[in-house]
């Protein structure tokens, strides 16, 4: 240095010395000779060309935000024009994932001892880098990455017990933020006071913490950790004369048991337990959840066949289909009417089983517009074959989400009338009945059905799902026997005797039995033995497309 002051080479030499030390990046702009320097970190976080760089202003424009480019450039002007001797600046620069990044830029002016002038100054993040948490006084979820970062690859002695505050909302929204702190305040406490000195606490998102231990810790011992917190957690709860009651629930993610690759990444490791907390959390809170790879393995399984899903509704179903199954007399196997059953496969062509995408169509709601598309097509199709059969009816299986969340009496009504169909041709089946009781929507909505003359078929009876108590609140037209029941009682005496009372029973009520899941001659004579009103069964035909089931049964 001459007279004290830097040249723009002996700043550069000063930023390399101080770069390992800071989390902000300090640089030297040389406005006269058009060149910048900044600490070699700030290249593992933003898409700058090189820690030393000419052409500044157009090179500045590659990793500025497009947005906040007008806004630097006149800053930058007005510096240059003398209009100002200081930068101050707020705006975003673009991350090494293309994702914009806020920072504010210090610097001033200097003139250098070979007469350029230099800005000297400061890059500072300062979106949540959430590197500590003053709430709750524990280290935030940078910290927590940092620390696993250093770990990697993973160990198995590695244990992560995500903690989480049950319903913490409601406990904001009846007691005000101020106490909701208090609580996280509380929490915090109570999970460091029980950690061993191998273990370390972090508050990671809005009620969730992460106790972090890498010293080959068992189950036990994190499972006790858990009722440890737990214990204190609810000692807090009483102390403060049960204001508020809460619980906490906690997912485990262990690497100990794992026999395939560990997680590699951070984020890999985030989600797992993000995972592993909410399993704990569905499966009724206030307790911990062990992640285990087969469940995680069925909650991608289950994202994926929604993603599918989706994607068909998105193409105009492509994808779905419906198969029909014929309803025939007992005797002489003449057609009464068909069930429809719909099919689906994903794009890529692999068929995937009802029982497995429709309760993801019902759980996501799906089932709505879908079912829409079921009847439309399915009374198109009956109306084909009113033509031959005058009193052919077509069967659709209705879900208990479609009655509750959907207008099912106007759906049906509106699809009848445009198909210029009568309501007496269609037999609606209910599944998963055992909720219907519980709803009186859904009572009304079933009670309009059947006054304006649509049949009430109460499937699955036998069943877990389905039973006497339906047969009095639904007041069907049709009982169907599952498949599953049809087995016994052609295997055993004792429900042998109780489908024989079912049958007089429903009879002398004056409803309707149809027997599911015949397969064979032998099955057909026996169960034709106990008077049954229409059978259904691979017997007579397996479930198929509707050309099939045309070419089948229409001349
Ligand atoms: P479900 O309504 O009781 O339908 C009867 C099931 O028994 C069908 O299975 C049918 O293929 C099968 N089945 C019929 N006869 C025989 C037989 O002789 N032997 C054997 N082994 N099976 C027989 P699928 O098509 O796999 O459907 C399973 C369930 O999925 C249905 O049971 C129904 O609960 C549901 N499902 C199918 N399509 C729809 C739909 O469009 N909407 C709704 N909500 N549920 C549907
Ligand atoms: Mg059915
Ligand atoms: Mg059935």
């Amino acid at each position: 240095m001459v007279n004290n002051k830097p040249t723009f080479e002996t700043c550069c030499a000063f930023i390399r010395a101080f770069s390992s030390c800071m989390h902000d990046y300090l640089y030297v702009y040389d406005l006269t000779g058009d060149a910048y320097f900044i600490a070699e970190p700030a290249l593992s976080r933003f898409r700058l060309p090189d820690c030393l760089f000419h052409n500044v202003v157009s090179t500045l424009a590659t990793f500025v935000y497009p947005e906040d480019n007008d806004m630097l450039a006149a800053d930058l002007q007005r510096l240059l024009s003398g209009e100002q001797s200081e930068h101050n600046l707020e705006y975003r620069w673009i991350g090494l994932d293309g994702s914009p990044i806020w920072i504010n830029c210090k610097g001033r002016l200097l003139m250098s001892s070979d007469g350029h002038q230099l800005m000297i100054g400061c890059i500072n993040e300062i979106g949540n880098l959430g590197k500590a948490d003053n709430i709750s006084g524990l280290l935030g979820e940078s910290s927590l990455r940092e620390h696993i970062n250093q770990l990697l690859p993973a160990t198995h002695d590695a244990m992560f017990l995500r903690i989480g505050i049950d319903d913490f909302k409601i406990i904001n929204e009846r007691h005000g933020t101020e106490y909701g702190n208090f609580v996280l305040r509380e929490v915090a406490g109570c999970i460091v006071s029980c950690l061993s000195p191998s273990q370390s606490a972090y508050r990671i998102v809005s009620d969730e913490f992460m106790v972090a231990d890498m010293s080959g810790a068992d189950y036990d011992r994190m499972n006790r950790l858990y009722h440890d917190i737990r214990s204190a957690v609810d000692g807090v709860v009483a102390k403060e004369k049960y204001k508020a009651i809460y619980t906490i629930s906690g997912g485990l993610l262990s690497f100990r048991d794992l026999d395939e690759s560990l997680p590699d990444t951070v984020d890999e490791i985030m989600k797992l337990s993000e995972f592993a907390l909410t399993e704990a959390k569905n499966r009724g809170r206030n307790q911990m959840y062990f992640f285990r790879p087969d469940d995680y393995d069925l909650f991608l399984r289950t994202r994926y066949v929604r993603s599918c899903l989706r994607q068909a509704l998105a193409d105009n179903f492509k994808g779905f289909e419906l198969y029909y199954q014929p309803i025939v007399l007992p005797n002489d196997g003449q057609l009464f009417a068909a069930e429809t059953l719909l099919r689906f496969q994903s794009p890529s062509g692999e068929p995937i089983f009802p029982m497995e995408f429709i309760p993801i169509l019902e759980e996501s709601g799906l089932i709505i517009p879908v079912g829409k598309w079921i009847i439309r097509n399915a009374l198109a199709m009956c109306r084909k074959f009113r033509e031959q059969y005058p009193g052919f009816m077509v069967s659709i299986n209705l879900s208990y989400i479609q009655l509750l969340k959907s207008p099912m009496y106007e759906d049906i009504t509106e699809a009848l009338k445009d198909a210029g169909l009568p309501p007496s041709c269609l037999i609606v089946e209910l599944t998963e009945s055992g909720h219907l009781e519980d709803s009186i929507a859904v009572q009304n909505v079933w009670r309009k059905l059947r006054e304006i003359g649509v049949s009430i078929a109460l499937d699955d009876f036998g069943t877990g799902y389905s039973n006497l108590i339906n047969i009095g609140n639904l007041k069907p037209n049709f009982v169907k026997i599952d498949r599953s029941f049809t087995l016994k009682a052609l295997s055993n005496d004792y429900e042998h005797e109780l489908l024989i009372h079912i049958i007089r029973m429903v009879h002398s009520i004056g409803l309707n039995l149809v027997v599911e899941g015949i397969e064979t001659d032998d099955e057909l004579r026996r169960i034709t033995a106990l008077n049954p009103d229409y059978i259904q069964g691979y017997y007579y035909s397996k479930p198929c497309p509707e050309k099939e089931f045309t070419e089948k049964y229409l001349r």
